[in-house]
């Protein structure tokens, strides 16, 4: 590790669980990344993963402190820790207060909490992994990025709920959108690929993982989004309904005798992919399964292609142009029969996907589907959020080091 390295651990905190990711602030491939689990339960572990592969260790507790522990030692075991210069935290929800990365104090920490309530599974999580961390590590600077912070640009024609007026005032209800690292960075990395101007741009990014969400950005900046108050709205996902007739969700409460705790499980864990398909919440489960003849896995795959392409279309309305489609995500990169199913639906907007293309895109490369000389464009982008988080608490930790100087 030469001398002048500048190590960024980035930490996702979740109820059970740790992830984590050391960065070389040169370079967006982490020289270590991994997870600890069952951090509430029986048998924690951690899992290291770098280029020589992964190892799994049991941990000697089940506690976020005893994971972040184990990440230090390894950092010393390795001869890093006195690299280490910042920690970065991803936060999933901040509600109105946070519309950018910020520097960790006690009163961003109180703001976090504050807005629990809206992400009462995800924030308090978050909350402990920053605790740990901060006494942990108590002389860098701590930053945390929030994913909800890129749509705070919405305008309330776009994140108000027609519902009375009271619920957002009070409560707090309207659509903030997530996932908004991810379509941040894809974003940008789609201009620079395309050559397109920063401030002169419109894009609809399509981020498909397990959890899946569409994001129009003009000039860099989000105008609207299908993710609403939690990431419950808007596209199919993985077990997760997207959108749904409210009336639908009092129907189901009325004639099964569900609570809300209940409905919140069958929309959240029970629905998407895996309810349709009656078979798995898996794209490439589901791919395979619809090539041998799966008439449910098959179903599955038109759902979730139907509702993305419609809110590409719907997105593109929020737009002053439309110059290109982005596909990210675990499924967005990788199912070349995912984007050839949502596209074929896109024609009426103009877009022309190159088959070949699509079909050749090599893994973790950034590339173009559609017919060369074609507009929209269509292009592939893989997503690295930590490498975000990491760039983002890099930049805000040597600011705060250049300011400490000035003020000297
Ligand atoms: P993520 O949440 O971004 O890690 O994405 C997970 C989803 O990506 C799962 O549904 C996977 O089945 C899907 N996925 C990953 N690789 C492929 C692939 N080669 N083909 C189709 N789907 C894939």
């Amino acid at each position: 590790m030469p001398s002048d390295s500048r190590l960024i651990l980035v930490l996702n905190s979740g109820s059970s669980s740790l992830k984590f990711a050391v960065h070389d602030t040169g370079t967006p491939i982490p020289l270590l990344s991994g997870l600890a689990e069952r951090l509430t339960g029986e048998g924690p572990t951690i899992t290291f993963k770098d280029d020589s592969g992964k190892q799994a260790h049991p941990l000697p507790e089940a506690s976020h402190a005893a994971a972040l522990d184990a990440v230090l030692a390894e950092l010393t075991r390795r001869g890093w820790i006195d690299s280490l210069t910042a920690v970065g935290h991803r936060v999933v929800h901040g509600g109105e207060r946070f519309t950018h990365s910020v520097l960790i104090t006690p009163s961003v920490i109180t703001d976090i909490e504050a807005v629990s309530p809206l992400a009462p599974l995800h924030n308090p999580a978050a909350v402990l992994g920053m605790r740990v961390a901060l006494q942990r590590l108590p002389s860098i600077p701590h930053v945390v990025v929030v994913d909800t912070a890129f749509h705070q640009t919405m305008k309330p024609e776009a994140f108000l709920y027609a519902i009375p007026m009271e619920f957002y005032r009070k409560h707090g209800v309207r659509r903030y959108g997530f996932h908004g690292t991810s379509h941040r960075y894809v974003a940008g990395e789609t201009v620079k690929l395309l050559h397109l101007d920063p401030n002169d741009h419109g894009l609809v990014v399509c981020h498909l993982g397990n959890g899946a969400s569409a994001t129009a950005v003009q000039d860099g900046c989000c105008v609207d989004t299908s993710m609403g108050m939690t990431p419950l709205e808007g596209l199919v996902m993985g077990t997760r309904s997207g959108d749904i007739d409210a009336a639908a969700v009092l129907h189901i409460m009325r004639i099964t005798g569900r609570g809300p705790d209940e409905m919140n499980t069958l929309l959240n864990k029970e629905s998407g992919l895996l309810a349709v398909s009656e078979l798995s919440n898996d794209c490439r489960e589901l791919e395979a399964a619809a090539e041998d003849g799966h008439a449910g896995a098959q179903l599955a795959l038109e759902v979730f292609a139907h509702r993305l392409a419609r809110h590409i279309g719907g997105l593109a309305m929020a737009l002053r142009r439309l110059d290109a489609v982005v596909f990210t995500g675990g499924i967005g990169e990788n199912s070349a029969r995912v984007r050839a199913m949502t596209l074929a639906r896109l024609r009426p907007l103009g877009l022309q996907m190159d088959a070949a293309a699509n079909a050749c895109m090599t893994r973790g490369a950034a590339g173009i589907i559609s017919v060369q000389g074609t507009t929209p464009i269509v292009a592939v982008v893989p997503t690295n959020e930590e490498w975000m988080i990491a760039c983002d608490t890099d930049q805000l930790a040597r600011q705060a080091a250049g300011a400490l100087v000035e003020a000297d």
